[in-house]
């Protein structure tokens, strides 16, 4: 640190400089993140907000009302009328949470205590770190056209199985795991099941409701007991914004912790001192956008959608599946992936490439335009 006090302008330069260095989403270029840029309506609401700790809600008692708000109106979009929940920092944090409820709800009513969860190979990377953390040991299910194959899980369900997980969208292909019929065999085996919707959440119910022909994935499942759902997805809420949704409030009780300083008795988080703004934020969104508002968002995404993979084929790219969500995922059949994908760095264009399978994937974000897509298009055609 510096001895002496520093000008503000001299601060702000030299971050501005910094700042410099980072892509920004308007321009279009960004093709694989599954974050884009907030609406300003949010961003603005997000820094009134600023010093509401939810860590300590009896000292914020008008920001905590504010995130139950929040956790009504998302259990809503998910078919729940009486939601539980937090809005945590992301969908990793959702997912950390909702495995360290199946955990200790396993431990304190099955007596379960080295427990396995059942995640497919699709699984966003955050199980592992849940995995890692909370000592439980991974069991890979196997994929059927790049979904969870459900014999599978039946197949690897033990005395040791404390929770099964399926996705709503998964990161690589944006597919819809069959979570139905997850959901009847979790049910019928009393074991609680995680439905990770952080990408898909906020879009497959608008979708759903405009005619989309797409799976049912929420609590009208008997089976399912939590939901991850981000808003720093979809729901052009600024980061950090995660949503995690549980059926029952027995789940928030099987983690909590005393918090003897605080305002309240206990605390089911993982965090202590956690963003307010992230609730105020993602509830003015809420509004502000309603149901119309999502629907005409959403449906504007599907439409580039379908003018990216229509055009790649036309242009003799092979698309790996058709896109059910805004996610496209294509190779070229002369050229190797990584290859192609060094070609399109080359022209500017920054790139994210699925392991499994491999492939270049662009996530149809609100920062891609059409007018990005052409140009894309063209860039792609013109390397061969
Ligand atoms: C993005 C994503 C996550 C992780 O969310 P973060 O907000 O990056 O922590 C988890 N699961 C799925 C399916 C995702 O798409």
């Amino acid at each position: 640190m510096d001895e002496k006090p520093i000008d503000k302008h001299i601060i702000l330069d030299e971050l501005n400089e910094l700042k410099d260095l980072d892509h920004d989403y308007s321009d279009g270029r960004i093709l694989g993140s599954m974050c884009t840029k907030a609406h300003p309506f949010a961003k603005e609401v997000y820094y009134k907000f600023l010093d509401a700790n939810l860590g300590d809600p009896g000292l914020f008692k008008g920001t905590k009302i504010i995130e139950n708000k929040v956790i009504e109106s998302i259990g809503e979009l998910l078919s729940i009328e009486k939601p539980y929940g937090n809005i945590v920092t992301g969908g990793t944090e959702a997912n950390l949470m909702a495995m360290r409820a199946a955990r200790n709800h396993a431990r304190k009513y099955k007596g379960i205590v080295d427990g396995e969860i059942i995640v497919p190979q699709s699984a966003h990377f955050s199980f592992k770190k849940a995995a890692d953390m909370l000592n439980l040991k991974i069991v890979e299910a196997k994929l059927d056209n790049y979904k969870i194959d459900v014999e599978s899980i039946k197949q690897l369900i033990s005395d040791k199985t404390v929770a099964i997980v399926a996705i709503a969208g998964t990161t690589e292909l944006g597919l819809i795991d069959p979570i139905e019929e997850i959901s009847k065999i979790a049910h019928e085996n009393n074991i609680y099941f995680h439905v990770d919707a952080a990408f898909g959440g906020f879009s497959i119910p608008f979708l759903r409701d405009m005619g989309y022909d797409l799976p049912v994935f929420d609590f009208s499942l008997e089976g399912v007991c939590s939901i991850t759902i981000d808003p720093h997805k979809m729901g052009l809420a600024p980061i950090p914004a995660g949503g995690i949704i549980f059926r029952k409030e027995e789940y928030l009780d099987v983690m909590a912790i005393d918090s003897p300083y605080l305002t309240v008795k206990t605390q089911s988080t993982i965090v202590g001192t956690r963003s307010g703004a992230a609730s105020a934020a993602t509830y003015a969104i809420m509004k502000y956008f309603g149901k119309e508002g999502y629907s005409k968002l959403i449906e504007n995404l599907m439409v580039n959608t379908k003018f990216l993979k229509e055009n790649l084929e036309k242009i003799g790219y092979e698309v790996i599946c058709e896109p059910e969500l805004n996610l496209v995922a294509f190779n070229h059949p002369e050229m190797e992936t990584h290859k192609l994908a060094e070609e399109l760095e080359k022209l500017g264009w920054k790139v994210s490439v699925a392991k499994c399978p491999v492939a270049i994937r662009v996530v149809l974000m609100n920062h891609i335009k059409m007018e990005h897509l052409k140009e894309l298009v063209e860039d792609l055609k013109e390397i061969f």
